[in-house]
């Protein structure tokens, strides 16, 4: 029985007598359900605010979902209640022929080592024991007892995602179990004292006494082992009561000479064996200390890179300046420029443009709070001292400064930021730096010290330090570029970079790429007008053109630009207005467009970019026509009184376009799809026109079936993916392993198709991370072969998820937030993938459903990072979709990608579709013959 162990035992609240209760006992046969006799059971559970449902809830390092019962994950379910799924009804155990469902807060079973048994019971209290989320559980599938403790055995409940060890029932929860605990603790009394007759009655008042197991216990010891337990245990009423309807009595009975626990024991024992995740070595660097569970590590270690790895541990070679210097003396002038200067020495030591030197310098003011605030922060510490310490930058030129009299010594900069204030914190590598588009004056006088930043290649991998290195070195590393505002870590083209600054530097001796970024927003933000065009945010307006107009309201207009009023000095434009509907009419197809005689003169700085218009008559390929949403239709029965003018320029750019993707699909990205489920994912990213899925991989059988029903073309592994990298891996490094099977072949006959070639995959994708990305590192040495993009998605559980929290009690504490999103960013960056992560919402694309999902995308080095869709679809109650609470530093979610600098302006040209009106036209449920 699943009792508190840290809450106090307490006489049941109910009012009826333990005597009285025993009676009933007696004479109520359990078809008729004692405890309904017992309770007026008019209690309905009432939903915590922060409950999630099952399926949205994520648990790393835990096995996938598999549709095999023994392979499912094991869970404990904390403070739970048990009730009717479709009322809310509380419900007594068993539930008696109801379909139920239960909700509580959820924690991982953890394996071996870190559950600190000694919790002391004050914590419960605590409201950080409410950390754990309150979960949902979906419908309650089977039900068993694990007897091996049979005074507290364990309930255990199974959904369609895991298996749940009941552990401590909600306060209000728990009445409905004392009714059936305390019979069942008198049973085990009665029946000790059958076997063995010197209980005493003391043993007996104690249990009724109820607040000491320990008495059941020494009442109950003899019976511990003895052969006559299981005919007792299952004939319990307890027993009893909870087998009857969840048909597991027969299971019990058939399971009855390897006694229950073992059974237990055995989805715990297989969960170990067969999915221990397979790593490369790499990655089992970054995960030291991260995770409990045992990562294996291929043994094939030729396949890494060393020749990288120590360059963290070169000598300090650098001459520190520990107070400000004493001495400040100009270099070199930059020919030609007056108080411009290409070096400086400080105490002696020159630090020069030139030879392009990077300095740690004292922490300022920063007008990025967060990023000063971090340096404080325990989780942004490091093993790198001057990561602690310092910031960082290169220096780009010295110039002097009159303030009043005096003329201040200064420095222009580009920052970089140490790996541990970034979104990696904890998971950071100690030498990493990552560059900011970001860049100010410091005075001279603030720098510390030279440091060294060497630039990673595509194939470097990089440097590892290892917890018994010394880390207190000035030789960092770097391969991307930090965009905090979107979350991702690209990959700096600096040919790019140079051109601009060539382009749009008025001054050659202040080069600096962050200060012609911010000139060139400046530029884009002001309008620039011709006589036959107008430029605003990077977009080229012509007379004709149709374009999205923000209104008031979330939803864009349509409008067509009919006049660029030339005399007009501050960007006006006259439009004419293009309605949704006709009339008093619904609009019935979002595409439809109607004129209008309204015309307006608006301001060009409430242009959102353009759209495309066309008669119906004239489209040819109407399903093409509308792939592209931002692609409209003028209805064909306006045609005769209707004359659509069309700008040549923008129609011709957007037929190339259109061209363009057709040659672009022609040539999809081949990809491999694990945790393939029955194929949502593939299917999605197939209809983006620029993937196709050639393999999946799928541990359960039947979702592999179903996979390779509906895409017969694509290569299905029922394996473990764990199990084919393995087996990858030493394939590759020239040894023969054994042939993997099918698991869906019981003869063991039927070998697995071979894996595809190295080079083949462009794209990986899948759900479940920690075992996902272990994949895309499998062929390390040739660059070439490993896949260019990797995409994972996963439920919005994996934000929260803390990485090496530890058991206490009932809750896990300390641990790294978001520790699973760290380790995961840190995974791809430290394997040269660019990376970013994003929250996107369904409704966003237009689908009836508010499905929030994490995503990261990947690229290698050198091919351009995919950019998030623009969401098409805005709510009509003006709100955003919104998470309810984003983890480590709001992960962004999905917006519009604004055309002006601002960002996140909350328009889109839909509202987003209903259940109601995406299901409005199918069949009603009974006229479709099941
Ligand atoms: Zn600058
Ligand atoms: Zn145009």
């Amino acid at each position: 029985m699943p009792t508190a162990r840290s809450s106090p035992r307490k006489r049941p609240i109910n009012r009826v007598s333990i005597s009285s209760r025993s009676k009933r006992l007696r004479s109520t046969s359990p078809e008729m359900g004692l405890t309904s006799v017992l309770f007026s059971n008019d209690d309905f559970y009432k939903a915590e605010d922060d409950e999630c449902a099952e399926d949205d809830f994520y648990v790393a390092d835990e096995n996938i979902p598999a549709f095999d019962p023994n392979k499912l994950p094991v869970r404990h379910l904390m403070s739970y209640t048990i009730y009717d799924l479709e009322t809310g009804q509380i419900l007594p155990l068993p539930p008696f022929g109801r379909t139920c469902g239960a909700s509580g807060r959820v924690r991982p079973e953890f394996e071996g080592g870190a559950i600190d048994t000694q919790d002391d019971d004050s914590d419960l209290d605590d409201p950080a024991t409410s950390s754990q989320q309150v979960v949902r559980l979906s419908k309650i599938m089977e039900m068993f007892l694990d007897t091996e403790n049979f005074v507290e055995p364990e309930i255990w409940i199974r959904t369609a995602i895991a298996w749940y060890i009941l552990d401590d029932p909600s306060q209000s929860y728990r009445p409905y179990l004392n009714c059936i605990y305390v019979p069942h603790l008198l049973t085990c009394i009665l029946a000790a004292n059958h076997c063995s007759p010197d209980c005493s009655d003391q043993e007996v008042i104690d249990v009724l006494d109820y607040s000491s197991k320990d008495g059941v216990y020494a009442a109950c010891k003899h019976l511990i082992g003895s052969n006559i337990l299981d005919s007792i245990i299952l004939n319990l009423p307890f027993i009893i009561l909870i087998t009857k309807e969840v048909e597991v009595r027969e299971n019990l009975k058939a399971l009855d000479e390897t006694k229950l626990s073992k059974r237990s024991k055995n989805l715990i024992r297989n969960k170990a064996i067969d999915h221990t995740p397979f790593v490369t070595a790499t990655i089992s660097k970054i995960a030291q200390g991260l995770f409990y569970r045992i990562l294996a590590i291929t043994e094939d270690n030729a396949l890494e890179n060393p020749s990288l790895e120590n360059i963290c541990v070169a000598k300090d070679p650098f001459v520190v300046h520990k107070d400000d210097p004493v001495k400040i003396k100009w270099g070199n002038q930059i020919p030609g420029v007056r108080d411009y200067y290409q070096s400086v020495y400080l105490d002696g030591v020159e630090y020069s443009v030139i030879v392009g030197d990077a300095v740690a310098v004292e922490p300022g003011r920063d007008a990025n709070r967060r990023r000063e605030a971090n340096s404080f922060l325990e989780s942004a510490r490091t093993k790198n001292e001057l990561g602690n310490q310092a910031w960082f930058c290169t220096i780009l030129y010295f110039f002097g400064e009159k303030t009043g009299d005096k003329i201040q010594k200064l420095f222009h900069g580009r920052w970089f930021q140490h790996g541990s204030q970034t979104i990696l914190a904890e998971t950071a590598n100690p030498q990493g730096l990552f560059l900011l588009d970001q860049c100010d004056s410091n005075p001279v006088s603030s720098i510390i010290q030279k440091i060294e930043i060497r630039q990673l290649n595509a194939d470097d991998t990089e440097p590892i330090v290892l917890a018994e290195q010394d880390v207190g070195s000035s030789t960092f590393h770097f391969s991307f570029k930090w965009k905090e505002e979107q979350f991702s870590f690209s990959s700096p083209i600096f040919d790019e970079e140079d051109e601009l600054v060539a382009l749009l530097c008025p001054e050659k001796h202040r080069a600096c790429y962050p200060c012609v970024l911010r000139y060139q927003r400046d530029l884009l933000s002001n309008c620039i007008k011709t006589t036959s065009s107008i430029d605003f945010c990077g977009q080229c307006y012509h007379l004709h053109d149709f374009v999205y107009v923000k209104s008031n309201r979330d939803l864009l207009r349509i409008a067509q630009i009919t006049d660029l009023m030339p005399a007009s000095g501050n960007a006006e434009i006259k439009v004419s207005i293009y309605d949704r509907s006709s009339g008093t009419q619904k609009p019935t197809d979002e595409r439809m467009l109607f004129p209008t005689d309204k015309s307006r003169i608006i301001s060009a700085s409430s242009l959102d970019g353009h759209c495309y218009v066309e008669m119906e008559s004239k489209i040819v390929d109407l399903a093409s026509w509308v792939q592209n949403s931002d692609c409209f239709i003028i209805p064909g029965h306006l045609s005769k009184r209707f004359k659509l003018r069309q700008c040549e320029t923008c129609s011709a750019a957007r037929e190339a376009w259109a061209e363009a993707k057709e040659f672009v699909v022609k040539d999809r990205l081949k990809a491999l799809d694990i945790f393939s489920g029955a194929g949502g994912l593939s299917t999605g990213m197939e209809l983006s026109g620029f993937v196709k899925t050639c393999w999946a991989v799928e541990l359960s059988r039947g979702a592999a079936s179903s996979l390779k029903t509906n895409h017969p073309e694509v290569e299905v592994y029922n394996q473990d993916c764990n199990a084919l990298l393995k087996h990858a891996v030493e394939q590759r490094a020239g040894k023969n392993p054994e042939p993997l099977q099918s698991l869906d072949d019981i003869s063991g006959r039927q070998q697995l198709p071979p894996l595809p070639q190295p080079g083949k995959v462009d794209l990986i994708m899948g759900g479940p991370p920690c075992q996902a990305f272990s994949g895309m590192n499998r062929y390390k040495k040739a660059d070439d072969v490993r896949p260019k993009y990797v995409l994972i998605e996963n439920v919005m559980g994996l934000l929260y998820f803390r990485l090496q929290g530890k058991q206490r009690g009932q809750k896990i504490v300390g641990g790294i937030e978001s520790g699973m999103v760290k380790f995961i960013l840190r995974a791809f960056t430290s394997l040269g993938y660019q990376v970013q992560i994003k929250v996107l919402n369904a409704a966003d694309y237009g689908s009836p459903q508010q499905r929030n999902r994490v995503i990261f995308w990947a690229a290698q080095l050198g091919v351009p990072l995919p950019r998030w869709p623009t969401p098409t679809h805005i709510p009509r109650n003006g709100h955003n979709h919104t998470v309810r609470k984003v983890a480590s530093g709001n992960i962004p979610l999905a917006s519009r990608q604004s055309l002006d600098s601002e960002g996140g302006h909350r328009h889109a040209p839909f509202y987003s579709v209903t259940v109601l009106e995406a299901i409005d036209d199918l069949a009603s449920p009974h006229d479709l013959d099941y």
